[in-house]
Formats: C-alpha cells, sequence, structure tokens
C-alpha cells in the first residue's frame, strides 16, 4: 500500500514528525546496536529540515532508564543494559540535526516498568493534542520494537500515521521481524512513504 508515485504528501499544519529512540546504544558499537541503525540518521535529516521549514512540531522519544531496568538482564529482562539516563549511550545520535526547541519524550525512565511505545506512561499524547495534530510522520529505531509500537498505539489514538520506510532499521533478532512489522503496521492503517513521496 505504498504511495502512487504520482500523488505527493505535503506536510502541513496537524502534522508532527516522530523520531523514535535515535540513541548511541542503539547505533553500531552501542550497547543494543541495531545492524545499520545508523543509517537512519542522515535519512531522518531529510525528514528533519523539511518540517523545520515548514515550522512543523518534531519530536524525539528515548529510552531512558535507571540502572536497575527492569528490561536488563541483571534484572531479569531481555536486554543488557542500555540507555541509562544521562549516559553517552542515550544520548541522541551526535549527526542528528536536532533543532534546539524540539521536544523530547523520556519513556522507561522508572526500573519496574518497560515501555517500547512513545506513548506509554509518557506526555506524548498531550503534547501531539496540543499542537493540533491529526498526522504523524514516524522514523528511528528499531522498527520491530519502538517503532512497531508506537505506530500502533499512534493509530489506535485514531492518527494518520506514515512510517517513512527510508528512516527506519530492524533488529531482526529472527531474520524476518523486521519485514513482518512492516506488514503489521500496514496492515493495521499506516503508510509506508520514502522521502521522494514528499512535495
Ligand atoms: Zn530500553
Amino acid at each position: 500500500m505504498n504511495v502512487p508515485n504520482s500523488q505527493t504528501i505535503d506536510p502541513q499544519d496537524g502534522d508532527a514528525l516522530i523520531i523514535v529512540d535515535v540513541q548511541n546504544d542503539f547505533l553500531p558499537g552501542g550497547a543494543l546496536a541495531v545492524n545499520n541503525g545508523d543509517e537512519v540518521v542522515p535519512a531522518l535529516n531529510v525528514y528533519i529540515d523539511l518540517f523545520l521549514t515548514k515550522g512543523l512540531p518534531i519530536i524525539a522519544t528515548r529510552d531512558w532508564h535507571p540502572v536497575n531496568h527492569c528490561s536488563f538482564r541483571e534484572q531479569g529482562g531481555p536486554w543488557p543494559p542500555h540507555c541509562i539516563a544521562n549516559g553517552h549511550g542515550a544520548q541522541f545520535a551526535a549527526g542528528l540535526r536536532l533543532p534546539p526547541d524540539i521536544t523530547i519524550i523520556s519513556k522507561a525512565a522508572l526500573p519496574d516498568k518497560d515501555a517500547y511505545s512513545g506513548f506509554q506512561g509518557t506526555e506524548l499524547e498531550a503534547v501531539l493534542r496540543s499542537h493540533g495534530v491529526r498526522r504523524v510522520f514516524v522514523g528511528g529505531l528499531a522498527t520491530d520494537y519502538c517503532v512497531l509500537n508506537t505506530v500502533k498505539n499512534a493509530l489506535e489514538n485514531s492518527y494518520q500515521v506514515y512510517v517513512l520506510g527510508d528512516a527506519i532499521r530492524a533488529v531482526n533478532i529472527h531474520p524476518d521481524d523486521g519485514r513482518k512489522a512492516e506488514q503489521e503496521m500496514i496492515a493495521k492503517g499506516a503508510i509506508m512513504i520514502t522521502a521522494k513521496d514528499l512535495a
């Protein structure tokens, strides 16, 4: 269900860009590196520049964990320690051209709860509502976890969702996880686009 080539999408009032978890620990060399995760950085910069030029809201989510977070293996969780609040691994990728006035949504900041979705236990929904947002453009890391769950929650909250197909990468613990996540998002109503679909 890709957008036909003849049809372009013109970001306008009511649209917001949501950048999911583009943090050092999810990039090559990080504690929980996503294969080729760094490739989303230049891809997202294209969208950032466009939304900035149009004066549209840009929101970045981040994992922001305490040292004893429940998702860490020492606490019985599935992951190595990652994105410790205020640490280097939790910082946004250096090459990401985030504007100074960006809205940052921190998630899973308490020890006993994890959050793959940017909506889970955060003020994201309130922020979007305050900007009158109806359509969200979502990219970042990783396709099969935090992008997938953020997109699903956005759809459940009745937003129109565009997934930035050229600005997402998957963990792929099972080789097909990313592809299946894309199929699931599309089946639930998200539209897969790339930068060339935008006006
Ligand atoms: Zn995490």
